[in-house]
C-alpha cells in the first residue's frame, strides 16, 4: 500500500524568511504510473533533488528526479527497461490562476503533483529493449535478436501495384 505524503515539505521557515531557500531529497513511491507501452513500477521509489526559493509569485522549485521505468519494447515485444531521469522547474502559489502554477497553504507543499506529472511527461512513448533492437520479422514472428529466419524480404504494400504492371 502506498504509504501517505512522502513529499511533502514543511514550508513556514522559508516563507517568514523572503529570499530563502531550502534543499531537499525525498524518496517515495507513488503507486504504478503509467502511459501506453510505459510505466513506472507500483514499488519503484522516485527519488527528487530540489532547492525551494520563495519569489515574488511563490515558491519554485529547481531540481532533478530520477527512477525506474519498465514496459514492452515497441519493436520486438520483450520486457524493456531504463532510467528515467528528468529536471523539474515548477511554480507553487497559495493562490492558483494559472493551470501551470501547482497548489501550497501557507505552512506546506506537497511535491507529490510535481513529481507524478514529471513522470508521466517522461515515460517512453514508444520504448525499446535496447536502442538497435532487430524487431519481429513481419511474416514469421521470429524475434530477429535471437534467431535469423528463411522468409522473403517481405512484401512492400506500395510496390504491388508496380510488380502488377511487369
Ligand atoms: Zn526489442
Ligand atoms: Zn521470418
Amino acid at each position: 500500500m502506498k504509504p501517505k505524503k512522502q513529499f511533502l515539505v514543511e514550508i513556514g521557515v522559508i516563507r517568514r524568511h523572503p529570499g530563502s531557500r531550502r534543499e531537499v531529497r525525498l524518496e517515495g513511491v507513488l503507486g504504478e504510473l503509467a502511459v501506453s507501452f510505459a510505466n513506472v513500477p507500483e514499488d519503484q521509489p522516485i527519488f527528487l533533488e530540489a532547492v525551494l526559493e520563495q519569489v515574488h509569485e511563490g515558491i519554485l522549485v529547481t531540481g532533478s528526479l530520477h527512477t525506474v521505468w519498465r514496459g514492452e519494447c515497441g519493436r520486438c515485444l520483450m520486457p524493456a527497461e531504463g532510467i528515467l531521469e528528468t529536471d523539474v522547474r515548477e511554480l507553487y502559489a497559495e493562490k492558483i490562476d494559472d493551470e501551470m502554477v501547482y497548489k501550497m497553504t501557507a505552512d506546506t507543499m506537497d511535491l507529490e503533483p510535481l513529481v507524478h506529472d514529471a513522470c508521466i511527461l517522461n515515460l517512453p512513448l514508444s520504448p525499446l529493449c535496447k536502442p538497435d533492437c532487430k524487431g519481429l520479422c513481419p511474416a514469421c514472428g521470429a524475434n530477429l535478436n535471437e534467431e535469423s529466419c528463411n522468409c522473403e524480404a517481405p512484401n512492400d504494400p506500395r510496390w504491388a501495384s508496380l510488380s502488377l504492371l511487369k
